[in-house]
């Protein structure tokens, strides 16, 4: 029955929060990263009195800027940090980058704010790195791998791997991530003298993507060098992005996430400008566009473009709507605000949310009543 629906499936942060809700851990929301367990358990350098977190410039930064208080909880080689914050991560990103870039800073505190920078992508790197080895939930993305066609697409904003480590489990799946490994790293050329039949091929291929990166992706920090736009993908059951430089020109490989914020958009890299492309036909063509556990947030304007666009060019056309079934899939679906926010993105007045829209308060509701054949 889903054979021939072309069905788009959004991931956020929920979903991945989910699938790891019983671990000892679970996958931190954006908001629960400067929080005593994750930056006493997952920050890496707590055995070393000057590289514990409570020591890193990324700490100083965010007790100066964000108001964050935070106290030293030192023993006998464990270093650890009291700390609970509910400051967001990709806002004191946002905010290093703004200083960093727009040149916001005063004689030597660039040198602080690129510490800190570097700091909180390694931080965010050690907290993501290991759960796609972890025995996490996988219900929902199995019923996703099993029912993939070569018409759907996966679009995910989250930078962990636990999706891909089921994917790679059967052959569609494996078609999904390698036709994203041909977006991040195009064929040297194409054998064909027909660019119109390659073309179409890849306009009906289906992909994975990563819209705001991976931590298994890493670019060059020289923005000159091919390997600035033609990332260095590393296995995600290896070791993955151990501090390697550049193999064009020798500068250090930077991770490769991209948070979602007013002054950087997708246009900055060819990967993430490319993907967004893609995701926007797949948004445009779908005939049912899945999103679990993706908040919207109000200051992704890229994103929410993206979804706006969806169905924009459509609006006079009553045929499309009726034809195009949007499932929100978010506790925040008992909120009238939320559901306005989507109503408003996707162009819905009150006649369309009934045909057009059905909403699942948690995903094992989802689960169970989702239609997966
Ligand atoms: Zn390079």
């Amino acid at each position: 029955m889903n054979e021939n629906k072309k069905r788009v499936f959004v991931l956020g942060a929920g979903a991945s929060k989910h699938a790891t809700r019983n671990l000892d851990i679970p996958i931190p929301l954006a908001r629960e990263f400067f929080q005593s367990k994750y930056v006493n358990s997952l920050w890496n350098n707590n055995h070393l009195k000057n590289y514990c977190f409570y020591n890193t410039s990324l700490n100083k930064f965010i007790q100066g800027f964000f108001n964050v208080k935070s106290k030293r909880n030192f023993s006998d080689k464990k270093y650890f940090t009291e700390i609970n914050s509910n400051i967001n991560i990709e806002e004191v990103y946002s905010f290093l980058e703004f200083i960093e870039q727009g040149d916001y800073y005063f004689n030597d505190e660039i040198l602080l704010v690129n510490k800190a920078k570097r700091e909180l992508l390694e931080f965010l790197f050690s907290v993501l790195e290991n759960y796609h080895h972890e025995p996490f939930d996988t219900t929902l993305y199995k019923n996703i791998s099993n029912s993939l066609t070569e018409n759907d697409t996966v679009i995910t904003y989250n930078w962990d791997c636990i999706i891909e480590s089921i994917l790679k489990e059967k052959l569609i799946g494996k078609e999904f991530i390698n036709n994203t490994h041909n977006l991040l790293i195009p064929p040297q050329s194409n054998n064909n003298t027909d660019f119109g039949d390659y073309a179409f091929n890849n306009y009906h291929k289906p992909y994975f993507l990563k819209l705001h990166g991976s931590i298994n992706w890493y670019n060059c920090k020289n923005r000159s060098c091919v390997r600035h736009s033609i990332p260095a993908v590393f296995d995600i059951d290896g070791d993955m992005g151990d501090g390697w430089t550049c193999d064009y020109c020798g500068s250090f490989l930077n991770l490769m996430i991209i948070p979602p914020h007013a002054h950087k958009s997708y246009r900055t890299n060819r990967v993430f400008s490319l993907q967004a492309k893609v995701a926007s036909n797949k948004l445009q063509n779908a005939d049912e566009i899945i999103i679990i556990g993706y908040s919207f947030p109000d200051f992704d304007f890229e994103a929410n473009s993206l979804f706006r666009r969806a169905i924009i060019e459509y609006q006079d056309l009553e045929w499309y709507k009726d034809s195009k079934k949007i499932i929100i899939v978010n506790p925040e679906v008992k909120n009238p605000y939320y559901i306005d926010k989507i109503s408003n993105l996707f162009s819905l007045n009150n006649n369309d949310k009934k045909k057009v829209l059905k909403t699942f308060e948690n995903i094992d509701d989802f689960n169970n009543e989702y239609n997966w054949k």
